[in-house]
């Protein structure tokens, strides 16, 4: 079961409460039935409110009062009375809501996460949800924001960045739509990955939260800090993927690296639309190389795993995503007997996908324009 509306909601309305009615109204009755089977809605207590249709005096919404015998009716406060007044059954009056150490705790597993959930004293909405350890010794705070605007999740993020002191750390947030993508590639630049749960987490047929995603992919940049002190995103350049991973370049890193273009054995550039590699002992170059082949061999290179073109490419008139790949390849790769060098070809269910895994020996640097 997709958690769309419920992240959604829990980020604007943080931690997410109401009386039964009003969450199935606000998430889906289906989600919040299933929320708090899975133990991620809980009953706090009985409400004293309950919502009114369109609040307009002081006594708004309307107040909860006991008849006797454990039954309610909620009440209109203003005088005259503007709302109807409610008989409510005693599940109606329970004040349903998020716990969220209790939901920070079930992350763990679906994100593979250790240790345990404490709140982050001096930033509101803020909670560590322990570590990601990929390896004995090696350990990454994991820290939940959320946050109702973009200004909002700046100031969080910068806080967080400013304490870590240059340590690395992942950060997990309900959505990303209040976190512009340049934020998200800057900090994946200093190692810092920002993973939304929209895209991450839904719940199983066991109501349990479960990964929808490689969680060690998700986690795959942490501590992989790919760029030069860059002081402001507006000075990112290009993007250089080289066997040491990606980087973003200024302009003069950008002229650095073209001016040694020479000594790779495959060498690629967006910005000059050039390409040369290195065959047998004669070097070939190109010019005038088709913006569409880097950015279809960009795509391939950030895929985790296998990349079909024609699902996941793009396409021109004429071309399919295949056709485009193939001959993206054929102008930048480099093929040895052995096979292709950079994006290898690998045939699953009678059709050929592609995986971007270098021979250990290739030199390369292939440029691209900087994202957005
Ligand atoms: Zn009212």
């Amino acid at each position: 079961m997709e958690l769309t509306r419920f992240f959604q909601t829990l980020e604007t309305n943080f931690p997410l409460c109401g009386v039964r009615p009003a969450l199935a109204e606000k998430i889906g009755s289906d989600v919040a039935g299933a929320l708090e089977r899975a133990g991620l809605l809980s009953v706090l207590r009985v409400a004293d409110r309950y919502p009114c249709p369109q609040p307009g005096g002081e006594g708004c919404p309307r107040h909860i009062m006991e008849t006797g015998n454990g039954s309610h009716v909620a009440v209109c406060g203003n005088d005259p009375a503007e709302c109807e007044e409610m008989r409510l059954t005693p599940r109606d009056v329970e004040l349903l809501g998020v716990v969220p150490e209790r939901l920070l705790e079930q992350l763990r597993s679906p994100l593979q996460i250790s240790g345990t959930v404490r709140e982050i004293i001096g930033i509101p909405q803020a909670y560590q949800v322990g570590f990601f350890i990929p390896q004995p010794a090696i350990k990454h705070p994991v820290f939940f924001l959320t946050a109702a605007s973009a200004t909002q999740y700046a100031a969080m993020l910068e806080a967080l960045r400013s304490r870590a002191e240059g340590g690395s750390f992942a950060v997990v947030t309900p959505t990303d739509r209040f976190i512009p993508p340049e934020t998200v590639r800057q900090f994946r630049t200093m190692g810092v990955p920002i993973i939304s749960l929209v895209d991450t987490v839904r719940l199983s047929p066991a109501v349990t939260l479960e990964a929808t995603t490689n969680v060690l992919d998700l986690f795959a940049t942490i501590g992989r800090r790919t760029a030069a002190r860059v002081s402001s995103v507006t000075e990112v350049f290009a993007d250089a993927l080289t066997p040491q991973g990606w980087k973003s370049l200024t302009e003069k890193e950008y002229r650095d690296l073209a001016s040694t273009a020479g000594i790779y054995q495959i060498f690629a550039d967006e910005r000059a639309r050039t390409a040369c590699k290195l065959e047998g002992r004669q070097r070939r170059s190109a010019k005038g190389i088709q913006p569409s082949f880097f950015r279809m061999l960009r795509k391939a290179a950030e895929a985790s795993g296998r990349f079909d073109p024609n699902v996941n490419g793009l396409t021109e008139e004429q071309l399919s995503g295949k056709q485009i790949f193939q001959r993206a390849r054929q102008a930048i790769d480099l093929k040895r007997s052995s096979g292709w060098v950079l994006f290898k070809t690998e045939t699953v269910d009678d059709h050929a996908e592609y995986l971007f895994q270098p021979d250990a020996d290739v030199t390369f640097a292939l440029i691209f324009l900087p994202k957005s």
